[in-house]
């Protein structure tokens, strides 16, 4: 069977070097053979783990910071509850039960899913059979109705592919992935430079850029701005924009070279959350944060509910809870409370969404 290693090399040596973007978007959505395409990569038995499969309680929360949001919409009817890059629906899973404490909201939603993964909209159209309330599923955000919208995506933005372009002699090359001489992967630079990129840095330097990011955030902000409605974003990233390389491949729960096995190894890139916020302020839209996920989940209120769920579970499972709250909250390595940053971006007609604080009157 061809590998999308075997197909990558053939690409290459029949056109010449591809850019990382290509690379990493050919890895991840080849129709038959990208990452995301033909499995399940998450839990202990993938390849990672995120916040909703850490523990019900992130997907719970957030399901009670898109019902209070709708609340402050003034309660439209329908609302649209969009969730980016489901993965294996979980969080939309968990946020549509916490829901039940709100009626009037859950009675409201049309739910929909924006995922290109066949195999992973099929995994959540299973998980998603029974939530009472009707859920669709689109390929891109511009497929799902207008009108007011709730959108929630986490670790979506940071698997999309990215531009880099490397400093050399004074001049931005884009990077490319080509074949070195034993015939093996190999990254290079394309032999012209991009003269209209006006940031400098030293020689050696690597500048990433997300084209895919920035035309969501443009499509995101210029719809909440003319329908209403409001976005969280979260994700792993820096808050202002640097250098460097951040493309990551990981396996297992290993890192990996991001070379070795494209479509079998999960790629991606940090999200230069600054960036991001620029395209969505844009388009008029109010950003709030980036705020590390630790302090976001605790204004709203994970502790309360760990406690809640504590006092309703045995000292085993009760132990577990704490241990999956400290892993969402903490600061400390190996913990994601500061690592992961969570963005909104809203209508400026609605007050700062939950967990988020006004901005300053210069950049609200
Ligand atoms: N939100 C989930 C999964 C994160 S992994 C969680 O937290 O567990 C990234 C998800 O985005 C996967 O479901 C992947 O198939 C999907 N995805 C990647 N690129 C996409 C794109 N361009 N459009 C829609 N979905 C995409």
């Amino acid at each position: 069977m061809t590998t999308l290693l075997d197909e990558i090399k053939a690409i290459i040596a029949d056109r010449g070097p591809i850019t990382v973007e290509q690379y990493v978007q050919l890895a991840l959505a080849h129709p038959e053979l990208g990452y995301y395409m033909n499995r399940d990569p998450f839990g202990a038995a993938g390849d990672f783990t995120t916040a909703p499969e850490i523990s019900q309680m992130f997907g719970e929360l957030v399901g009670l910071w898109a019902a209070e949001v709708w609340s402050s919409m003034g309660s439209p009817r329908p609302a649209r509850l969009v969730e980016l890059g489901p993965g294996r629906g979980t969080l939309m899973s968990d946020a549509l039960r916490a829901a039940r404490i709100a009626p009037p909201f859950r009675e409201a939603l049309d739910v929909w899913l924006m995922e290109t993964s066949p195999t992973l909209a099929a995994i959540q159209h299973d998980l998603l059979l029974d939530c009472g309330a009707p859920v669709a599923w689109a390929q891109r955000l511009k497929d799902i109705p207008e009108g007011p919208a709730i959108v929630i995506g986490n670790e979506f933005l940071d698997a999309l592919p990215v531009r880099q372009f490397v400093r050399v002699g004074g001049q931005w090359r884009e990077r490319t992935v080509g074949l070195s001489e034993e015939g093996e992967l190999a990254f290079g630079v394309a032999s012209s430079a991009e003269p209209y990129i006006s940031a400098t840095a030293q020689n050696g330097e690597i500048l990433e850029v997300n084209p895919a990011g920035h035309r969501l955030m443009f499509e995101l902000g210029a719809r909440l701005v003319k329908h209403g409605g409001a976005a969280l974003l979260v994700d792993y990233g820096h808050t202002v924009t640097s250098f460097g390389d951040t493309l990551q491949a990981v396996r297992a729960h290993r890192y990996v070279d991001p070379l070795a096995a494209p479509g079998d190894c999960d790629l991606t890139t940090h999200v230069d959350f600054a960036a991001m916020a620029r395209s969505a302020r844009a388009t008029g839209a109010v950003v709030y944060g980036p705020i590390d996920q630790g302090d976001f989940l605790r204004a709203i209120g994970i502790d309360l509910r760990t406690k809640a769920l504590a006092e309703r579970a045995g000292p085993e499972r009760s132990e577990a809870l704490q241990q999956a709250r400290n892993r969402l909250v903490g600061k400390a390595k190996g913990e994601m409370g500061a690592l992961f940053k969570a963005i909104a971006v809203a209508d400026r007609r609605l007050p700062p969404p939950p967990g988020f604080q006004p901005n300053a009157a210069k950049t609200a």
